[in-house]
């Protein structure tokens, strides 16, 4: 994000974070890109190694007890060597272990956070059906009491590190007589009898992450791996809406920025017309627009950022950032991904550079995580809330009535 605005600390967190970044093997990122690696055991085991995994969560599990602002510097450092290990990295880490830490008991704790921040293990997160994944209550996945045990039967699809992972945090039905906020129950299932992961999607990016599908069929797993309790599982798709937005969008920034150093520097040297490129406004306003948006993005991550830290914005009001973050941030990188490649021209387009990567890669920013449009809901749903309950009472100028006719109210119709 921004340099300084930071503590020294945060910048030696950066640093750190820099380093890791530094020592992925080009071999790695082009081999999960060609899928030659299907789950990267390797990179998680090194970011546990150096404790980068799992920044806000607390120390006594292996976590650095950090807040927002740095999740999202190490998250936008880890985005920068490749879209596919910020995923992995923030759904294990960030989102999975959050759930357990708020929701889990000290068992699980102990069971999957501890051993995941150090890269033993890992856990995939299963929203998504083939059925949809906007439409998150809609889901088929159902769950049966039967004794302590629940009997867990369904699918689940595109979850990232299904592959690998060695836990699932999966949503299933267990009341579909309730009304969908009270119908649902977040397990943590361990992969074991009846559960089965399959690497079927030729994707167009964000490859060699285990992304596959889930399938479950009659899995038992005792009550107590219930987050939340039975029929609990709404809350916890609520809080964890705020690591998988927000780290989304910080992971993106992470993902964008070298696509617009290696604009930059390539338009510096490349000449026509006898001159380099980046004299031609065509090509330096393209520059200068991303590095606006990027700035741009920068400042409402950190604003959000800072939002979620201090625990005092209302929970509404932060849905609202955190989804416009998502929205605003993932659309404006792939912006600057494509502004980016149409000023390298043909070799852009070319696996000469990292650019066709990146767009590809980034691409899916828009989809996951619940989908743009699902983000304008929220914000829209957010907004009109905030503004009936909190805004319309506060004593600021009602400008409406600055206006010539303002008192002409058979005019002012509205039905
Ligand atoms: C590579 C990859 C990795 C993924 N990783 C994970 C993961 O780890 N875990 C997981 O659970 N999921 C994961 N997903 C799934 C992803 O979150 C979903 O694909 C996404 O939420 C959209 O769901 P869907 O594909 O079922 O599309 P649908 O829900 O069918 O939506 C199709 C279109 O309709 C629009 N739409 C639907 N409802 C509305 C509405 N009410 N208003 C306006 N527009 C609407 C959507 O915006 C979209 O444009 C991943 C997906 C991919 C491709």
């Amino acid at each position: 994000m921004f340099d300084f605005l930071y503590t020294g600390e945060q910048l030696r967190l950066r640093d750190e974070a820099r380093a890791f970044t530094k020592w992925v093997p080009k071999e790695m990122i082009l081999d999960m890109d060609a899928e030659k690696i299907q789950f990267p055991h390797e990179y998680l085991k090194e970011a546990g190694k150096r404790n980068l995994l799992g920044i806000r969560i607390a120390k006594k599990y292996g976590g650095r007890g950090l807040g927002w602002i740095e999740d999202g510097i190490v998250a936008e450092e880890v985005g920068v060597a490749s879209y596919s290990l910020a995923c992995l990295w923030g759904v294990g880490a960030d989102i999975v272990c959050e759930a357990i830490c708020e929701f889990g008991s000290e068992e699980l704790r102990q069971a999957v956070v501890v051993p995941l921040l150090k890269g033993d293990v890992y856990a995939a997160e299963c929203l998504t059906e083939p059925r949809g994944g906007s439409d998150f209550f809609g889901a088929a996945t159902t769950a049966r009491r039967d004794g302590d045990d629940w009997i867990i039967s369904g699918q689940k699809r595109f979850i990232v590190g299904a592959e690998g992972a060695d836990w699932f945090l999966v949503y299933a039905v267990t009341d579909p007589s309730a009304p969908p906020h009270k119908r649902m129950t977040c397990f943590m299932v361990p992969r074991g009898k009846g559960v089965e992961s399959k690497y079927i999607y030729g994707l167009m990016g964000v490859r060699g992450g285990g992304a596959g599908r889930l399938i479950m069929t009659d899995v038992r797993v005792p009550e107590r791996y219930a987050l939340n309790g039975i029929n609990g599982g709404f809350d916890v798709f609520q809080r964890m809406m705020i690591p998988e937005r927000l780290g989304t969008a910080t992971m993106t920034i992470g993902s964008v920025r070298p696509a617009i150093e290696i604009a930059t520097r390539y338009t510096t040297m490349r000449k026509a017309f006898g001159f380099p490129i980046m004299n031609f406004q065509a090509v330096g306003f393209k520059v200068a627009d991303s590095v606006m948006l990027l700035d741009a993005c920068r400042s409402l991550a950190y604003t959000t950022a800072r939002a979620a830290d201090s625990g005092t914005v209302h929970a509404g009001r932060l849905r609202r950032m955190v989804s416009e973050s998502k929205k605003f941030i993932t659309e404006s990188c792939w912006t600057i991904a494509n502004n980016c490649m149409q000023v390298m021209g043909g070799i852009g387009y070319t696996s000469v550079y990292p650019l066709e990567r990146i767009v590809r890669d980034i691409r899916l920013s828009m989809i996951w995580v619940g989908t743009n449009e699902i983000m304008q809901y929220i914000i829209q749903n957010e907004w009109y809330k905030e503004y009936h309950k909190v805004l319309s009472k506060e004593d600021v100028r009602d400008v409406e009535m600055d206006a010539l006719g303002a008192d002409l109210s058979e005019e002012k119709v509205y039905e």
